[in-house]
């Protein structure tokens, strides 16, 4: 794998609803093969941050740049195709459909045709087809999951559809991941199976993650970096040691 060196730059991002600012005037680095760690109280802005990075939602001002690129000088489906890789809170996989193929689903974006040119199936498109489905099985393995391929992903167990929907934000071959809460709804050795898995990321494959999760254990035990949001504010960006100790923090978010 090429040596990841492109920084997710977030320059004084604003996101406005209505009359509510979810987002004011946010500012913070991912740097290239870290995991940085986005905390803060319920309706701080955290998902709103992601929602704006992957164009959901437009921004009312700032800039996000990815290395070079400004994240907005594309078309919003196109955002994968600049090394933007998300995993949802609530699972995003089609149940009926096989892991594989719900693999194979991250990597249309890939493809000069998109979906078309799949969904098609001429058959100059079948041997790059077959280095995609060989590469979607490569990221399966990665994640653990790689000997269901051929199972349909709704009967797989909650901790492995999780690694199956992480598989399928990989399989965009991204710069950066986008990781909502992780750990949700798992016990603690899922938890710390998952933990492992994200440092696994950052250290074999020099992907950079923006993790959102509320549980403190696992964020301060991984992440190199922490920002912390509340009401649409930056509270602290700092290292983990620092943010933990910060009297601002313990008092918004830490203490409760
Ligand atoms: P977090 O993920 O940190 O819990 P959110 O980013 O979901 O917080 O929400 C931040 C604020 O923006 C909240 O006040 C929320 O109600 C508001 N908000 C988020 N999405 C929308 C939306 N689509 N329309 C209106 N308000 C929204
Ligand atoms: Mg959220």
């Amino acid at each position: 794998a090429t040596r990841n060196v492109k920084p997710l730059q977030i320059e004084d991002i604003s996101v406005r609803f209505g009359g509510i600012l979810a987002l004011d005037s946010v500012s913070f680095t991912v740097a290239p093969g870290t995991i940085h760690a986005l905390i803060g109280p319920n309706g701080a802005g955290k998902s709103t941050c992601f929602n704006a990075i992957t164009r959901i939602y437009p921004l009312a001002s700032g800039r996000i740049l990815l290395g070079d690129n400004d994240l907005a000088s594309v078309p919003g489906h196109r955002i994968a195709s600049l090394g933007v890789g998300r995993a949802f809170q609530n699972l995003a996989l089609v149940d009926s459909a096989t892991v594989i193929d719900n693999v194979m689903l991250g990597r249309y974006s890939l493809t000069k045709g998109g979906f078309l040119s799949y969904a098609v199936r001429a058959p100059w498109t079948m041997k790059s087809e077959r280095r995609h489905a060989d590469r979607a099985a490569e990221i399966c393995d990665f994640l653990g999951v790689g000997q269901h391929l051929h199972r349909p992903a709704g009967m797989l167990s909650y901790g492995d559809q999780k690694r199956v929907d992480i598989a399928r934000a990989l399989a965009v071959e991204p710069t950066i991941l986008l990781l909502d809460e992780p750990a949700a709804g798992m016990n603690a050795s899922e938890t710390a199976e998952m933990s492992e898995l994200i440092r696994d990321i950052r250290d074999e494959l020099g992907i950079s993650i923006l993790l959102v999760e509320h549980d403190m254990g696992l964020v301060m035990g991984i992440a190199d970096r922490v920002t912390v949001l509340d009401f649409g504010r930056r509270l602290a960006d700092d290292v983990p040691a620092a943010v933990q100790k910060d009297p601002e923090v313990i008092r918004a978010y830490l203490g409760s």
